[in-house]
């Protein structure tokens, strides 16, 4: 990945632009905000962060759990081949559907649903971001994970996480390293904390 392309990119995004109208005036702290339902989007520097742990390629095809306000997904579109995201709260989906198309990002295949089961249909993935805490790493989203595929996720209470970084060798050996400790909303559905 280009991180310069990366930090370029993410400079020139209007945060503002993915949050409501009462929170647009906060958009340009670096905190997580409210974006409905209980929901936030996250903090832009974690997001930067996360992104560079996750290191997609322009040829990536990439599983995003959790698509909030479309922010996230906006610049995993830009930075690799074809994004599949997945929200499971309709209303935010679609809003986030609507921002992503008025930015002209054609490569974004976009569901309604549990996320924490992956996305089957067009599997494996060459990378999965997963921005919502799982109660474990879920073995469905192992599974789809391509041979030499990376898989960034948050494991852990709602409270606190550890965030893990999952690497799938070309032989399909699993090795998982920790990239510290971040605070998500929690992961609903069947590896979820609640359904
Ligand atoms: N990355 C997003 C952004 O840039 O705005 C922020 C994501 S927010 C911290 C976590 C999102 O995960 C919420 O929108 C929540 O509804 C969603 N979520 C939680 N459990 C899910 C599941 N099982 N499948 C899909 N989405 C889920």
């Amino acid at each position: 990945m280009d991180q310069r392309e990366l930090e370029r990119f993410f400079r020139s995004l209007d945060r503002s632009f993915f949050v409501d109208e009462n929170m647009k005036k906060h958009a340009d702290l670096d905190r997580p905000l409210p974006i409905g339902h209980g929901q936030t989007i996250s903090q832009p520097s974690l997001v930067l962060e996360m992104t560079k742990l996750l290191s997609p390629e322009k040829d990536s095809k990439v599983l995003e759990i959790g698509t909030g306000s479309g922010f996230q997904t906006a610049i995993l579109a830009k930075m690799s081949g074809e994004v599949y995201t997945v929200e499971r709260i309709e209303e935010l989906m679609e809003k986030a559907k609507k921002r992503l198309e008025a930015l002209n990002f054609t490569n974004v295949n976009y569901k309604t649903g549990d996320g924490s089961i992956g996305w089957e249909e067009h599997a494996p993935y060459d990378r999965i971001m997963v921005t919502a805490a799982a109660l474990v790493l879920p073995d469905e989203l192992i599974r789809q994970l391509a041979l030499g595929g990376r898989m960034v996720i948050p494991v852990g209470p709602p409270s606190l996480q550890e965030l893990k970084v999952v690497s799938k060798s070309d032989e399909g050996d699993i090795q998982v390293k920790s990239a510290g400790w971040v605070r998500f909303v929690e992961l609903r559905g069947r590896y979820g904390w609640t359904k």
